[in-house]
């Protein structure tokens, strides 16, 4: 298992649009492991396999926020079947927008269709912070993040605040 480096906004890779996976591999649990492995040192709940920089539709959550009981999910491919009509609202925040946290408004509940770390079809109903983060990490395999959703004066004031403190590892200074 390896921590592999989150690609933070502004940076194009974010924007793309990830592909699904033909067959759950060897390959792809290592990368799940990896994601999770880097997820749980960022303290995040949820991250996509784009933000690490791979076009794949690929997710690892976990949203119990303890310590000891740990429950790791993975989803590949996913598809939301159904989404509730009735709203719900949650702080979000996204470890490829550090430090910047917004209200946004979804689906309180959906059902989402998806292959197990073993490859295996499931279905899971989703309610609450599930729900939310669900369709949060779904929105980065098409290339949406949660700034998206806010007005375009938010949005730009957060990006050009981004690009300002990012960190330039490729600036070589001698
Ligand atoms: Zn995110």
């Amino acid at each position: 298992m390896a921590i592999k480096t989150i690609i933070t906004e502004p940076n194009k890779i974010l924007r793309q649009k990830s592909r699904p996976v033909e067959t759950v591999g060897e390959e792809e649990r290592k990368l799940m492991d990896d994601m999770l492995d880097t997820m749980y040192q960022a303290n995040g709940i949820g991250l996509a396999a784009i933000q690490i920089g791979i076009a794949k539709r690929i997710i690892v959550m976990d949203i119990s926020k303890d310590e000891k009981k740990k429950n790791p999910m993975y989803f590949v491919n996913p598809k939301i079947k159904n989404k509730h009509s009735e709203n719900f609202t949650y702080e979000e925040g996204c470890l490829s927008v550090p430090n910047y946290f917004a209200e946004i408004d979804r689906p309180k509940k959906c059902e989402v269709e998806y292959l197990d770390y073993n490859g295996q079809k499931q279905m899971l109903i989703a309610e609450g912070l599930l729900s939310t983060c669900i369709q949060h990490e779904l929105d980065h395999l098409e290339g949406i993040l949660f700034i998206d959703y806010l007005s375009k004066l938010k949005k730009t004031m957060i990006i050009k605040k981004l690009s300002k403190h990012k960190d330039r590892p490729d600036r070589i200074i001698v």
